[in-house]
């Protein structure tokens, strides 16, 4: 891999873990109480978009669910994360 191309996987990773990861997942988790809101599950925890707008982010609109949950709520058509 060239150092070029090294350089735009960087950014890739970069505007993964955005300001979204770092600010606003946490602060889901530790309003939900690092559980799964709906089996209470601690174990495997995503963040889950009720409505998935990236105009109006909003804490009311992401909700912790465990992966198990989380997929059933996509039913196989997963946002990403
Ligand atoms: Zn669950
Ligand atoms: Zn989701």
């Amino acid at each position: 891999m060239s150092s070029t191309q090294k350089a735009a996987e960087y950014r890739k990773l970069i505007r993964k873990t955005d300001f979204y990861e770092v600010f606003v997942v946490p602060l889901v988790l530790i309003r939900d109480g690092h559980k799964c809101v709906k089996c209470k599950s601690e174990k495997n925890l995503d963040v889950h978009h009720k409505h998935y707008n990236h105009d109006k982010l909003s804490l009311n609109d992401l909700i912790t669910l465990c992966r198990k949950c989380h997929k059933k709520e996509h039913r196989g058509a997963p946002h990403g994360k």
